[in-house]
């Protein structure tokens, strides 16, 4: 098997049985991501707590790649405290845009998404449910300037 089989195997894999799909009951915090150029479509629901990410699930509709991508990055971040998952989030980023050599932190599943990058316009797929919880820890973190401080269950105008 070779390495491009594997990678092609493993985003198969989550695209097909898709880790944490779904929508959170409850949800600190929901919000939604939309790429144009393909079509793709991610809604994370995040309950945050003490600044970590006690539980995250996903729905969307769109390519395998950006399917498959949410998938590998609820599994990544889950139990992460935000400023965790926003240091993953930006080393996927940046390897996804070669900007830097691979860092040994990611994991090899998130390495057969690297595969993407022969293909410029599915980079934005593979990125699309990682700028997207980029953007929800950013709401957050607005929505509570004094984190830690009281209220942990913000109502969000963007959930359904
Ligand atoms: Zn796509």
């Amino acid at each position: 098997m070779t390495l491009e089989d594997l990678s092609r195997e493993i985003i198969l894999d989550h695209y097909q049985n898709p880790r944490n799909h779904g929508r959170l009951e409850s949800p600190t915090l929901a919000n939604r991501g939309h790429n144009p150029l393909c079509g793709d479509e991610i809604e994370l629901s995040l309950s945050i707590a003490d600044d970590s990410i006690r539980d995250i699930a996903f729905t969307g509709r769109g390519c395998s790649i950006s399917q498959a991508s949410a998938s590998m990055m609820t599994e990544t971040v889950k139990g992460h405290r935000l400023e965790q998952a926003e240091a993953v989030v930006q080393q996927f980023t940046r390897k996804m845009a070669n900007r830097e050599p691979p860092p040994t932190e990611l994991s090899e599943e998130l390495d057969a998404l690297q595969g993407v990058k022969k293909y410029p316009a599915r980079v934005k797929c593979a990125l699309l449910p990682w700028t997207t919880l980029r953007e929800t820890v950013d709401l957050y973190r607005q929505r509570e300037p004094t984190p830690g401080d009281g209220e942990d269950v913000v109502d969000c105008a963007d959930a359904p």
